[in-house]
């Protein structure tokens, strides 16, 4: 028992100084490094950058670089005047402002060192002459007619006899018939209502950075509209390949009457907006991305040269008079997640045949099928509560209309006035049995 003990007494003596050695030994060795490293911190030989200028000289001036070790350190020297005798001033002609370029005032400043003395004014370019405008604050004014200018190139300026132009009125430009060409300068921002309609020459149209508003109807019935420019600073806009778009590519805006062929929407775009087609006759295809879920007012309203249209199933709102006057649109692809087909937005397609509606569709809206001449056969999905007055009036052809839904249900339908006025003697197939026009009911 006392040997056991003593040995465990022995072994636990001597591991205490072993344990006191090792960490002796660190914190020499600690030291060791930290002195090192001050040593080298304090001896070290700097090592600096490339100079850099922190003060230009000037002519009469002298200029000052530094540069900078690691460690902090810097060095500063200065920099010679770059000439002894003084500033050589020269003056700078100025240019006047011609109609559509800014100028510039006269100014003074050092051909050496570029210091300048007298600094030039912008002369704002001076626009056409003659434009009518009206007083809409101490400062502004909007542009309200072509007045006495007879340009047909209008450059609407950013001032007229010192009051900045930030708007062009509704009906500024209506019907002037004599202008080619518009460019608005960048203080205008917006473009009312009809401001440029049935301008039937203008074929392009330049906007600046300030354009924040325009309405749908502005450029309406401009037959030769091609191009339709936003100056790049513009951040509410934007134009690609003369067609124009929300700046976040988001909104299809307004596509000129004149830009004849087919058309690729972009698959950024969610809205086309109010009219955006509006009489775009020349257009001959159009492809609706997979994105979009909205279609305008109006948006397709007398595309002439359409004949087929797919309205992909990612649209769920189709404007009133969306494909209104289309008048050669034979072939229609609907989307199936719409829930409206809207007032007539298929109305005087004078080529449709059939079409096919969705289950999910509860409302036909007034007049939207009035005047299909030739349209034969309707597919109806069984969730049509409501056919508004005049859906399909004057559809000459109509004989077939199938849907999908008992008798009953088509006969619990809220039909409005003159719903089918002007129809043959169709017949409606139901799920369970057919109902005449009449009404009367034949059940399978
Ligand atoms: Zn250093
Ligand atoms: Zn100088």
């Amino acid at each position: 028992m006392n040997n056991k003990t003593t040995a465990t007494q022995n072994s636990a003596k001597s591991a205490a100084p072993k344990k006191k050695k090792i960490t002796v030994a660190i914190v020499i060795s600690v030291a060791v490094l930290c002195l090192c490293a001050a040593a080298f911190w304090f001896l070290h030989p700097h090592t600096f950058g490339e100079w850099q200028v922190i003060k230009e000289p000037t002519c009469v001036e002298t200029g000052k670089e530094m540069r900078k070790c690691f460690c902090g350190e810097n060095e500063v020297r200065t920099l010679d005047a770059l000439n002894s005798s003084g500033h050589v001033k020269v003056m700078n002609k100025g240019y006047s402002a011609t109609k559509t370029e800014d100028g510039m005032t006269d100014s003074v400043s050092c051909k050496l060192c570029g210091e300048v003395f007298v600094s030039g004014e912008v002369l704002y370019a001076t626009g056409s002459q003659g434009l009518e405008y009206k007083i809409v604050s101490e400062t502004a004014c909007e542009i309200i007619g072509i007045g006495t200018c007879t340009d047909p190139y209008v450059f609407v300026p950013r001032y007229i006899d010192g009051y900045e132009v930030i708007a062009i009125a509704g009906d500024a430009f209506a019907n002037c018939n004599g202008i080619t060409n518009v460019t608005i300068d960048d203080s205008v921002k917006s473009i009312g209502s009809y401001a440029f309609y049935g301008c039937k020459g203008l074929t392009s149209i330049t906007l600046g950075d300030g354009i924040a508003s325009i309405d749908n109807r502005a450029f309406l019935e401009c037959s030769k509209l091609g191009t339709i420019t936003v100056s790049s600073g513009n951040t509410v806009y934007k134009s690609i390949g003369g067609v124009l778009f929300s700046n976040d590519e988001k909104t299809l805006v307004c596509y000129p009457a004149n830009k004849p062929g087919a058309y690729v929407i972009p698959e950024s775009v969610v809205t086309i907006g109010d009219r955006v087609f509006y009489n775009c006759f020349g257009l001959t295809d159009i492809t609706i991305g997979a994105n979009v879920e909205s279609i305008g007012y109006g948006a397709f309203y007398n595309c002439e040269g359409l004949t087929e249209v797919i309205i992909p199933d990612s649209v769920t709102d189709l404007g009133d008079y969306a494909f209104a006057n289309c008048t050669n649109l034979a072939d229609v692809t609907v989307s199936k997640n719409i829930t409206n087909i809207g007032g007539y937005s298929f109305a005087n397609c004078f080529s449709l045949e059939s079409i096919e509606i969705s289950d999910k569709v509860e409302v036909i809206e007034d007049y939207a099928f009035s005047n299909c001449y030739i349209l034969k056969s309707i597919k109806i999905g069984g969730g049509v509560t409501k056919i508004a007055p005049g859906a399909f009036y004057n559809c000459y052809e109509l004989k077939n209309i199938t849907f999908n839904g008992t008798a009953a249900k088509w006969k619990s339908i809220s039909f409005g006035k003159r719903w089918n006025s002007n129809t043959p003697a169709y017949t409606v197939y139901c799920t369970n049995g057919s109902v005449s026009k009449n009404g009367r009911v034949t059940y399978n």
